[in-house]
């Protein structure tokens, strides 16, 4: 993943950085085509792991859809090229603002949440003389084992309308006009590992799609989500999850009736493992219980250590010396601003590079400017040498 070309032009650039490796892109985004795409399946890309207009562009061009969680993102994609009717626009709180850019763009799916969420959405559209089409968010109550902080699917989540409230938004449908009804949507969590909790969803979503047809209605969509997840401790082995069995664990489990299609919205398991935040080390302090490497790149940069206790594997790039064990920290003025504890990596001095892995997903998309932290330019792999 590293050449030595690649470290040295890393070497000339201002720290910490982003940094796209578009082979493992390309690969991740063929591996979608052959065992996804190519089956009928429709895979929308979920703007908010990553939106850099160039990947955007790479995953437009493989075929992919949209999945929107924002205004400011379905402005995004429409600015990178996906046409409106490959937009979907999920969110447990859309303003009126949002509603309406998506209806001014007729974009393909609104993924709606509650019962208010269709009032306001049926309103909206009828003021614009539209007709907005709609999947409801359904919630399946299945454990997705993963994170609290990324669990999406059970009954005290505030994401989906719950199995028990979902007659009644049902009886409502036909009375709001500017409303079609063209799918039924799950998402049950992120950085999902097994499959259990997929075989889980297919069995509610069978039931629940049985159960909304017998009413009455056609859903042409039967939309699955994402969260498939992403090995953290490994990421040269495994550069890309296993979509084969991903998608054919979806294919021999939901039920689907001839006029619909099976959708799935990915986020992760696209752009996680091509990405990495390059980072030179400041200083290191050795302690009598630690032994600290601090480097430049902080909380501010990648915030998952921090927010959801994850480990990206870190490797140094320019140090083959005997190892050491670390706790490699960052600038920060916050205890959490810890990327790894007790680590053994090459022993490391001041101005070696690092690279912190599988960053490609949900890392340059929240850096923030706390501490005033300034953004230095993202690299990419083709535009090097
Ligand atoms: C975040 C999100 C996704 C993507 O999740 P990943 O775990 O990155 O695959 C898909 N759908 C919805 C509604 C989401 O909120």
């Amino acid at each position: 993943m590293f050449p030595s070309e690649v470290t040295d032009f890393f070497r000339t650039q201002k720290t910490p950085f982003y940094y796209y490796d578009m082979d493992v892109l390309n690969t991740t985004l063929n591996e979608i085509r052959e065992h996804g795409i190519s089956k009928g399946f429709r895979v929308h890309f979920a703007l908010k792991a990553n939106n850099q207009p160039k990947i955007l562009e790479k995953i437009k061009e493989a075929g992919l859809g949209a999945d929107c969680v924002s205004g400011g993102e379905v402005q995004r994609a429409i600015d990178s090229g996906f046409t409106p009717d490959e937009i979907a626009f999920a969110g447990v709180g859309k303003s009126d603002e949002e509603m309406e850019l998506g209806l001014k763009h007729d974009i393909f799916c609104f993924n709606c949440e509650s019962t208010q969420e269709l009032e306001v959405l049926n309103e909206l559209a009828g003021k614009y003389g539209k007709t907005a089409r709609i999947a409801l968010r359904l919630n399946p109550n299945v454990e997705a084992d993963t994170h609290k902080y990324i669990t999406t699917g059970l009954n005290e989540n505030k994401f989906g309308i719950n199995a028990s409230d979902l007659d009644e938004v049902l009886a409502m449908l036909p009375a709001l006009k500017n409303l079609k009804l063209i799918g039924i949507h799950f998402h049950i969590g992120s950085q999902i590992e097994k499959f259990t909790p997929f075989e889980e969803l297919c069995i509610k979503a069978n039931a629940l799609n049985d159960h909304i047809e017998e009413k009455g209605f056609e859903l042409s969509v039967i939309n699955v989500g994402g969260g498939f997840g992403i090995n953290y401790g490994h990421p040269n082995d495994n550069s890309v999850p296993d979509f084969e069995r991903f998608f054919g664990l979806f294919e021999q489990n939901i039920n689907l009736k001839d006029h619909q299609q099976l959708h799935f919205e990915l986020g992760r398991s696209i752009v996680g493992q091509c990405g990495s935040l390059i980072s030179r080390v400041l200083f290191t302090k050795y302690g009598q219980t630690k032994n600290f490497a601090i480097v430049d790149a902080g909380m501010t940069e990648l915030i998952r250590p921090a927010l959801y206790q994850a480990a990206h594997r870190i490797d140094v790039l320019t140090s083959s010396r005997a190892e050491e064990k670390y706790d490699v920290v960052g600038p920060i003025c916050e205890s959490s601003d810890t990327f790894r504890t007790d680590i053994s990596i090459p022993k490391v001095e001041r101005g070696d590079l690092v690279a912190i892995r599988s960053a490609g997903a949900y890392g340059e998309v929240m850096r923030s400017a706390y501490n005033l932290r300034e953004a230095n330019p993202t690299v990419y792999s083709d535009e090097i040498g």
